[in-house]
């Protein structure tokens, strides 16, 4: 008989989203008549934009002809790496240092792949699932502990330190997975935080795996969108970023990562060397289809639609914000991101959760789900139709006490 892999076993969670389905089910067979809506996914709900459209047909179009047909491509267009070198970096990367994929997430498996299980691991409570339970898939995690993970560093980010960790916790010569904008809190780093938060990098001999799947929804123009606008980033960062949730690719999957030729193991090897390496190995390179959809989205017909997609959630995100505001409760989140991360001090977030569904008929996401440091925190997300969130915000008065 063949051995279940002990690394599975030792995973814990695949319980967050599975629960909420089932609270949700139980919730309308007890009651029929209730119309529930959903504030609790990350997942896009509006349709693809027509130029970005075109883009996709029009490419799905040209493999059917003798000339235009085209096959694998390795790790990506080089014109759409170019154009992403220009439209995010200002043009400071070359092409062979920008790696189109199939989403952030599927790269965040293999970059876990790639560092292997030998490295101390570190995370933002509460933080984006797949940072911690793909670092158990692989056997970089230790044993449970009941709480959490022996061999991962937690970070707390909760409202007594503004949601941004004391980076003093975190091990030499760790991986360090970091969000901005973060999912679940909504918080963005500021530029001072991720000056110290490089600095620390550098000083530890740590690699930093900054997430950016959020950075198009920043407006205010003093918060930094990638995290080379520090300068030394380029020798302890990894970025990932993804068109998922800027131009609703959530289903057509293309992301990118950025590893910066500059970026070293502890030996002096080159990590970018590696990078490529695994994507010949486990990967072979992004849909073409997507690609070429991707490379619409950047030029100024497709940039626009991405500024109208991201305003029409963040404006979700400000009608969400508004509504809990004007019940009391504080939040963080919900103006530079499409995420608002919503206080309930001293309370069981599970039993927030089933409150809001009881009194509101609205589904949201406990904290708790994120981690540790989620517990007391209910996360709203601003991906729905206008008239949901508008209902949802209504109906969120019943909670007035
Ligand atoms: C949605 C999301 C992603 C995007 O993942 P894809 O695989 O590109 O769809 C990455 N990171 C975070 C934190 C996310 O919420």
């Amino acid at each position: 008989m063949v051995k279940r892999n002990s690394d599975l076993a030792n995973l814990k969670a695949g319980y967050l989203f599975p629960e909420i389905a089932k609270r949700r089910r139980e919730f309308a067979q007890a009651h029929p008549e209730a119309n529930i809506i959903s504030l609790g996914i990350g997942n896009t709900t509006e349709p693809l934009t027509p130029h970005v459209t075109a883009g996709l047909v029009a490419e799905a179009q040209r493999l059917g002809t003798e000339a235009g047909y085209s096959g694998y491509q390795d790790e990506g267009l080089p014109t759409l790496r170019e154009r992403i070198s220009e439209v995010f970096y200002d043009g400071k990367f070359d092409i062979s240092e920008i790696f189109i994929s199939d989403g952030a997430k599927c790269d965040i498996g293999r970059l876990q792949v790639m560092f292997g299980s030998e490295n101390p691991v570190t995370v933002q409570d509460p933080s984006y699932p797949v940072y911690v339970d793909g670092s158990v898939l692989i056997g970089a995690a230790g044993g449970w502990n009941g709480n959490g993970y022996n061999g991962i560093t937690y970070l707390p980010c909760t409202a007594e330190n503004g949601y941004f960790p004391d980076l003093s916790k975190v091990p030499a010569g760790s991986l360090v997975y970091f969000c901005s904008p973060n999912n679940p809190t909504g918080a963005v780093a500021t530029r001072e935080q991720l000056e110290n938060l490089v600095a620390m990098a550098i000083e530890k001999g740590c690699i930093i795996i900054y997430d950016a799947a959020y950075s198009e929804f920043i407006r205010d123009p003093e918060l930094p969108k990638t995290i080379y606008d520090i300068p030394d980033a380029v020798t302890c960062a990894i970025e990932l970023n993804s068109f998922s949730k800027p131009i609703g690719f959530t289903g057509v999957r293309l992301g990118w990562s950025v590893v910066p030729k500059e970026l070293q193991y502890q030996s002096g090897e080159s990590v970018n060397a590696d990078w490529h390496r695994i994507s010949g190995t486990i990967f072979n390179g992004a849909s073409n289809v997507a690609q070429a959809g991707g490379l619409a989205s950047l030029d100024p017909d497709g940039l626009r639609e991405m500024r109208a997609g991201t305003d029409f959630y963040l404006e979700n995100a400000k009608l969400i914000k508004r509504a809990i505001t004007d019940l009391g409760i504080t939040s963080v989140g919900g103006e530079n991101s499409p995420y608002i991360w919503a206080h309930f001090p001293g309370r069981d977030s599970w039993q927030v959760f089933s409150d809001i569904l009881e009194k509101c008929h609205v589904v949201t996401t406990p904290g708790a789900g994120f981690g540790p440091a989620g517990e007391g925190y209910i996360r709203f997300s601003a991906f729905g139709h206008r008239a949901d969130i508008v209902e949802a915000c209504e109906r969120l008065k019943a909670l007035q006490v």
